[in-house]
């Protein structure tokens, strides 16, 4: 029997669960320790299909630091993390960035993009390098 015990992140009071693969209930898991239906929905995503929010960096050229902080605007499937870092880690981004700016469109296929979580400006060292 597929079973899980895990740990509710939804909200602060975090109840510990567990989640029994169960093809007699109607979703096809059997949740307890959830406080409320948001722990079961949880669960059961957890279970079936695990999502995360993906937060790294990638390579900015001429901003005022050497790394510009992203995350996917949404969670991605879990197993996909691997394959979304290789593609993040390809990126180079010039700056100045405003925060939002989209830096991968459509991430993998998964509908997600890869978005700028902060705002950078060009460092002005290398602009007057540039002039001279
Ligand atoms: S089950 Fe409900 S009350 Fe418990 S941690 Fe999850 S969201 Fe919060």
């Amino acid at each position: 029997m597929e079973k899980k015990e895990m740990i509710c992140i939804v909200c602060p009071v975090g109840c510990h669960m567990e989640v029994v693969k169960n093809g007699k209930s109607e979703e096809g898991y059997e949740v307890s320790g959830n406080q409320c239906l948001r722990g079961k929905v949880y669960g059961i995503k957890e279970m079936s299909n695990p999502t995360r929010v993906l937060t790294t960096t990638v390579k900015i050229t001429e901003g005022k630091l050497p790394r510009l902080p992203v995350s996917t605007k949404g969670a991605i499937p879990k197993g996909m993390m691997m394959e979304a870092m290789k593609v993040i880690n390809q990126v180079e981004v010039q700056a100045p960035v405003t925060v939002g700016k989209v830096v991968i469109k459509n991430l993998l296929n998964t509908g997600v993009d890869v978005v700028a979580t902060r705002s950078m400006e060009a460092d002005s060292r290398s602009q007057s390098q540039k002039v001279s």
